[in-house]
């Protein structure tokens, strides 16, 4: 007597995972499902074209199984897979830092059209990946980064370690509470700009993955906005600018009027979803 199991090719796989998520609700259904696939096969998107009539082993199966019942219990793809982009690299990312945003890309793309500077500080770092990419692209030569978790640094560090970057200090510091002894020329942030009363209205994936700390100040969003206002003059150098991410149209006032009425010039951008996004404060 033959026992027939079937047989999965991976153009099958992608097909039918496809389909799966889609149905369970996933945007993102083709894109995320090469991403396990990929990251299965230990191959890049294009070799699952190219080896599409390949077929999957038992062990290659179970693994890919696992990560599809962790993503349809609402689990994001970046904590299964261990790894997030951010500007075309790969970051550590686990449950204890933020998940990479797009939208942050931007702050780096600022950076890079005003120009190269001497000193940067990265507050509130998570994974390291603002830190970590001005150090890749060469935006700065000494960079400082903090974040007021511990086990956060420790990403940070493994992400600095995966890149090899050299020139970056990591420090355990709570900037709401704490100060800074130097002067830098380029102070930038994604700091926690979720009001305690929004956090019931994010995705339930990122209630539930992201840590709290990196969202929300418990306050009302722009706990930071006024803890930068205030520590303008000890932070930055005579020429030295300020470059915050903010959490979009609803926040563009508040954080206007922050800034402008402890007499700073403040300048906005908006991300690709046209949302003002970024705010750059000058003396
Ligand atoms: N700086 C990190 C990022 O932009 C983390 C930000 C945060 O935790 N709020 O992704």
């Amino acid at each position: 007597m033959t026992t027939t199991t079937k047989l999965w090719r991976i153009i099958d796989l992608i097909n039918w995972g496809t389909d799966h998520f889609t149905t369970k609700g996933l945007d993102n259904a083709r894109r995320e499902m090469e991403w396990f696939l990929c990251e299965v096969l230990s191959c890049q998107r294009i070799d699952l074209y190219v080896r599409f009539e390949e077929i999957m082993n038992e062990d290659e199966l179970e693994v890919f199984r696992t990560m599809v019942k962790r993503r349809i219990s609402g689990e994001p793809f970046q904590h299964i897979i261990g790894k997030a982009p951010f500007y075309g690299r790969d970051f550590i990312v686990n449950q204890n830092v933020l998940i990479p945003r797009p939208e942050t890309e931007i702050l780096i793309e600022r950076i890079k059209t005003n120009g190269s500077v001497n000193s940067l500080l990265d507050i509130g770092t998570g994974t390291g990946c603002i830190a970590i990419t001005v150090g890749l692209e060469n935006l700065a030569d000494k960079i400082f980064a903090t974040d007021i978790s511990e086990s956060t640094i420790e990403i940070a560090k493994d992400n600095m370690k995966l890149h090899q970057v050299e020139n970056i200090r990591f420090a355990h510091h709570d900037f709401l509470k704490q100060n800074f002894k130097t002067k830098f020329d380029v102070v930038i942030s994604n700091p926690p700009y979720i009001g305690t009363n929004e956090m019931n209205t994010l995705q339930a994936e990122v209630q539930d993955y992201d840590p709290p700390s990196a969202l929300t100040d418990n306050g009302d969003g722009l706990s930071f906005y006024h803890r930068f206002a205030e520590q303008f003059e000890n932070l930055l150098t005579n020429d030295g600018y300020l470059l915050l991410e903010f959490g979009g149209n609803a926040q563009k006032q508040a954080v206007e009027s922050i800034f402008q009425n402890a007499g700073l010039k403040t300048e906005f951008f908006e991300d690709l979803q046209n949302d003002w996004r970024i705010v750059e404060v000058r003396r």
